[in-house]
């Protein structure tokens, strides 16, 4: 079974860079953070839904997992996309705690276990749309029509579904991950006639995979801060505090005495994530709390490609030699 995971946004990062350099008195610092979390608690369940994926039978299918697709003049995004010779699958995640109230298609109410209540989006019309939308396409490529389902699955096996009104029930196609591959295999045996043969599947995954496109957020734009908002400074990879002090050719953090090479890479990376892709010596000077341009050039040099000439030169972040990872 082929299995593409399409590369996802880089939202995460971002937030994580962002929260990372919002001071804890920002006004913002308790939206960033919250949203951080959120964004990590949908990535876990995810990930924990791919255990029930793993017991399907091998070689009569693709997985695609969340492929983003532009399509008349937006993009529409499926969590998990199973092609089949006779059918195919959308199964949508949902990493939502506490309890659930469903109405039908109309608005979803969360409960949690303080009382407190939300009001969601309802998951059905939003897998229905994108499955229009699928729809269209293969329209578009002549791929003859497929039979397409959807699933809108639980991650969490503590999360309460429930339907708001005693004689309107929750819709058959909401379920808790661990009913998911049952509920595929009884889909799977409605559906016995082929429609497509696996040429036509391949070709559709190749169409896929040749547009996705992963979402591109600005964090800084979504939360209002500008970048004088910013921490300043190389952070310490031991203690985390900021700013560590360039001395003798290496960073040295002023609380835990580590001392380091490499560290303004991942400051470097933060800038690039936040604020610009390319910046000059004084910007740098300026967001690494570094006094020297002789210095600053060296260590821009060493690792990021140059463009420009000698006034106006600018280094490219996107172009870094050395992985932020290993720059401690
Ligand atoms: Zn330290």
């Amino acid at each position: 079974m082929p299995v593409i995971q399409h590369q996802r946004s880089d939202y995460i990062i971002k937030l994580e860079a962002l929260n990372r350099r919002l001071p804890a008195t920002h006004p913002a610092k308790n939206k960033v953070e919250n949203r951080l979390i959120r964004e990590k608690a949908g990535i876990k369940g995810e990930n924990d839904m791919n255990f029930y994926l793993r017991f399907l039978s091998p070689d009569n299918h693709y997985l695609h997992k969340n492929p983003r697709i532009p399509c008349h003049g937006s993009h529409f995004e499926i969590d998990n996309l199973l092609m089949y010779c006779t059918a195919f699958l959308a199964v949508e995640v949902k990493n939502w705690y506490g309890t659930i109230f469903f109405d039908g298609e109309s608005q979803v109410i969360q409960r949690h276990d303080n009382g407190t209540e939300i009001g969601y989006p309802n998951p059905i019309p939003q897998v229905k749309l994108q499955i229009h939308r699928l729809r269209l396409l293969l329209n578009r490529l002549n791929i003859p029509y497929i039979p397409m389902h959807y699933f809108i699955v639980f991650s969490s096996p503590k999360t309460i579904i429930k339907p708001l009104y005693p004689d309107n029930p929750v819709p058959k196609e909401v379920i808790h991950a661990n009913r998911l591959f049952f509920l595929i295999k009884k889909f799977l045996q409605q559906y016995s006639a082929p429609i497509l043969d696996m040429k036509n599947i391949a070709d559709v995954s190749a169409y896929l995979v040749a547009e996705h496109t992963p979402k591109m957020v600005d964090v800084m734009y979504e939360f209002g801060i500008k970048p004088w908002e910013l921490i300043k400074g190389v952070f310490c990879p031991k203690c985390g505090i900021a700013p560590m002090a360039w001395k003798h050719g290496k960073w040295h953090c002023i609380q835990c005495l580590h001392a380091s090479k490499m560290s303004h890479i991942s400051a470097l990376r933060d800038y690039m994530l936040l604020i610009s892709d390319e910046l000059s010596n004084a910007e740098a000077r300026k967001f690494l709390k570094l006094d020297s341009p002789d210095v600053m050039k060296r260590l821009l040099r060493a690792a990021y490609q140059v463009a420009g000439t000698t006034k106006n030169r600018r280094y490219k972040l996107s172009k870094c030699r050395i992985n932020a990872n290993y720059a401690e």
